[in-house]
């Protein structure tokens, strides 16, 4: 993760344990992925045995927190700082 944004030198710590509260999205993620999990297999797979689906939601939680752990610290700064474009120039 870089320092400070390249466009704007915002930057992405601005202050220790600044992504203490990623924490929550990155569960709340997590719930949203078992519950899509175990739909999916009573939608596709009825059958299933708790077993199977206890495997299947362990194998994508460890598969997916690279990326989960990533989208949730981009969800959280972008919560508390607004986006704004490159500035404008005033030269016009
Ligand atoms: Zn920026």
């Amino acid at each position: 993760m870089k320092k400070n944004c390249e466009v704007c030198n915002q930057s992405f710590e601005p202050e220790p344990g600044y992504y203490f509260g990623a924490m929550f999205i990155s569960y709340g993620l997590n719930t949203a992925l078992f519950i899509a999990i175990w739909v999916g297999l009573e939608l596709f797979y009825s059958e299933y045995s708790l077993t199977l689906l206890l495997v299947l939601i362990s194998i994508s939680a460890i598969l997916l927190l690279p990326l989960f752990f990533r989208i949730s610290r981009s969800l959280w700064i972008a919560i508390f700082i607004p986006y704004r474009a490159k500035e404008p120039s005033n030269q016009s």
